[in-house]
């Protein structure tokens, strides 16, 4: 296993998780991760990811909401879950990310090379 692929898990494990509104997925839309993250994810066609931008989406967007939920991003994990990140849906952990992990995930994020989901 990778440093980076350790650091990943550890975050994961730091970021706490919490009940969506059902059939949610407001915040989705296109973002960017790792290649390590992206590495876990399913992998899509260009026809696939060419029809999810043209409609501004997320290509692992399904009809009933995201369809790599376990593999997903970190940014994916840290939205609604700290203040700079707000759910539109007011909806959130009892406890947010601690502000520590809320920086190694955006200090990640800067230091490794981003493609588009
Ligand atoms: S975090 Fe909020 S906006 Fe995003 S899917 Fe969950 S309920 Fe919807
Ligand atoms: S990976 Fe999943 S949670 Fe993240 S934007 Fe795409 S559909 Fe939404």
């Amino acid at each position: 296993m990778t440093c980076i692929s350790r650091k990943i898990d550890k975050l994961r494990r730091q970021i706490p998780s919490f009940a969506c509104k059902p059939g949610c997925h407001d915040c989705c839309g296109p973002v960017t991760a790792s290649s390590e993250e992206m590495s876990r994810l399913p992998v899509k066609s260009d026809a696939e990811h060419d029809a999810a931008l043209a409609e501004w989406n997320c290509v692992h967007l399904g009809p009933d909401g995201c369809e790599a939920y376990e593999q997903r991003p970190l940014i994916c994990r840290l939205f609604g879950t700290t203040p700079s990140m707000p759910c539109p849906q007011g909806l959130g952990p009892e406890t947010p990310t601690e502000e520590h992990v809320v920086r190694q995930v955006h200090d990640l994020i800067a230091s490794t090379r981003q493609v588009l989901v």
